[in-house]
């Protein structure tokens, strides 16, 4: 078994030039080729592309589809949740715990379901990204 990388780079001691960044990477256990589909109800795996393809996220068009579809409706069922907890008159209070349980358990869930518009990748549609900012401020709440 190979070393891990960290051992690596300790063996050079105080030699941490980047010159040896490459060859220790090369030498070192390799990270997996593979990782589960994003979609969190698969267990099917995605391969790291040999080429220069991109790497895929789905296993499977369907899967594609149906985590944007679940994505979608638990962004939206949130936003509906969070209007009533602060319409006027406020909601009696035991309305306020069942709503903010359900809204809890959206966001728990929506964890499972990363906003895959940002960094470097283009994928679904502009409108997401809204929605990936509302995600961050519900996050914090
Ligand atoms: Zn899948």
């Amino acid at each position: 078994m190979r070393p891990t990388y960290s051992v690596l780079r300790d063996r050079r001691g105080t030699d941490l030039s980047l010159e040896t960044v490459a060859d220790d990477l090369k030498a070192c256990l390799q990270p997996r080729q593979s990782a589960t589909c994003m979609n969190p109800d698969c267990n099917e795996e995605c391969q790291w592309p040999e080429g220069r393809g991109r790497p895929p996220l789905f296993h499977h068009r369907l899967c594609h589809e149906k985590y944007h579809l679940i994505r979608r409706r638990l962004l939206a069922e949130l936003v509906d949740i969070d209007n009533a907890l602060e319409r006027e008159p406020p909601p009696a209070s035991d309305e306020r715990v069942y709503l903010e349980n359900q809204g809890a358990r959206r966001r728990w869930l929506l964890l499972r379901y990363p906003d895959l518009t940002s960094g470097d990748r283009k994928e679904g549609t502009g409108s997401e990204r809204a929605h990936g900012s509302l995600l961050d401020q519900a996050g914090s709440g």
